[in-house]
């Protein structure tokens, strides 16, 4: 397994190449529903399941001939399409998603992705896109490697990114445990975004928070306005000007913090809750907050760091009750809600600060589970790294989130 970096690169399409990405994203979801509309057709009917190929199949032989414009967009970047549907059913029938919806035109992301042929130039500082040509861009650093794809990505507030994937050719490196191992026990939680058993603490950046009033207001306005008016469509892009501001700090901070608790903790091995991330976002009181500290985007970069510094990564059973249990003791404080924020153990009468408690005990689990008494060592399985998916995934809890408090959002809800 090799190492895979993605970079996310600003473009500043002209004005005509800006036009031909709009055709290029107009195909993709053209050819998405036409093809869900032909699997759902056979899976109902017939429970038929069709691979990649047929419905690469499909396109070249039944909707080109039908819609010669399709060929605006690069035949490869359709056949990503078809693979993207062919994974979104194997989801489905392994019941990991629910059933793939159609792609309504303002509401899906827009996006699509160059399995090869891309260039990057850092050198003259523009990137080539199949079917686009070279786009002008900011290569704010060198990538190193084999570019793999580039997922380019119009925003709502109408900038451009390009997700490019490089692979280094380096192997991944293994995990090395030494005798003694240095383990560090991470409690995620609603309050702090998260707090280690080493002590150490990450504030919640909270962005939402101080951006929710403006964009309340904001919103408030909208609805206000004619539907479809100049006005309205100035305000629904100063909206998602101030979301993909609000995404971007966010994630900023969520990096930091997750190369933080990775690399520079030292520790050999990371122990984290196996948090059930989309079990949770049905229950929508804590949802709200959940999406705000983003979660599932801790995870995700947790797990594909530690297997990029060679670190192991524990997941604690779901059902491990890590901040009921006496970290001194192992009494079992049964009464516990998570309304106590703090507790005094009635054995050793040690005072628990609940979120350092439920670290420490995950600390204990790690050590446990490394010397082979409990639990399971899990290594990461080598995640899609790809930037676009983290921008999108904290994006769309942003508007998930917002849909629930203004009945409005820019893009679909959707998780990877
Ligand atoms: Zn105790």
């Amino acid at each position: 397994m090799y190492m895979q970096k993605a970079y996310r690169f600003r473009l500043y399409p002209a004005d005509e190449q800006r036009g031909q990405m709009t055709r290029i994203i107009g195909c993709c979801r053209f050819v998405w529903n036409r093809l869900l509309e032909y699997s759902s057709k056979s899976y109902k009917r017939r429970g038929e399941r069709h691979s990649a190929y047929d419905l690469n199949n499909f396109i070249a032989h039944t909707l080109k001939p039908a819609y010669p414009w399709l060929t605006d967009a690069p035949a490869q970047t359709l056949q990503c399409v078809s693979a993207d549907l062919s994974a979104a059913f194997k989801a489905f029938f392994r019941k990991d998603a629910d059933y793939p919806k159609f792609k309504k035109k303002h509401r899906s992301k827009k996006s699509f992705r160059i399995p090869q042929k891309g260039k990057v130039d850092a050198d003259n500082n523009r990137i080539y896109v199949q079917g686009v040509g070279w786009v002008d861009a900011v290569i704010h650093r060198k990538p190193s490697g084999k570019l793999k794809n580039i997922t380019v990505t119009v925003n709502p507030s109408g900038s451009v990114y390009a997700s490019c994937l490089f692979e280094d050719g380096f192997e991944v490196p293994s995990p090395v445990i030494p005798v003694k191992p240095k383990v560090l026990g991470i409690d995620l939680n609603l309050e702090r975004l998260a707090v280690c058993s080493d002590g150490t603490e990450y504030g919640n950046p909270r962005v939402l928070k101080q951006h929710e009033k403006r964009l309340k207001h904001l919103q408030r306005m909208l609805a206000k306005k004619r539907k479809g008016s100049e006005n309205w469509k100035k305000l629904r892009t100063e909206i998602a000007v101030l979301h993909e501001k609000v995404a971007n700090i966010r994630k900023d901070a969520i990096h930091k913090m997750t190369k933080s608790i990775v690399c520079d903790s030292q520790a050999d091995a990371i122990v984290i809750e196996d948090l059930n991330v989309s079990g949770m976002f049905r229950n929508h009181k804590l949802s709200k907050h959940i999406q705000d500290a983003s979660f599932y985007e801790i995870r995700r970069q947790i797990e594909y760091k530690s297997l990029w510094y060679g670190k192991t990564l524990i997941a604690a059973d779901r059902f491990f009750a890590s901040s009921r249990t006496c970290s001194v003791c192992g009494w079992h404080n049964d009464g516990l809600t998570l309304r106590d924020r703090e507790w005094e153990c009635p054995v050793c009468h040690t005072r628990h600060d609940r979120d350092r408690n439920s670290a420490l005990n995950l600390e204990s689990f790690g050590l446990s589970a490394l010397a082979g008494d409990a639990g399971e060592v899990k290594p990461p399985e080598m995640p899609a790294v790809d930037e676009s998916r983290v921008c999108t995934c904290i994006r769309s809890m942003a508007s998930v989130n917002e849909e629930k408090d203004h009945g409005y959002s820019m893009e679909a809800p959707k998780l990877a």
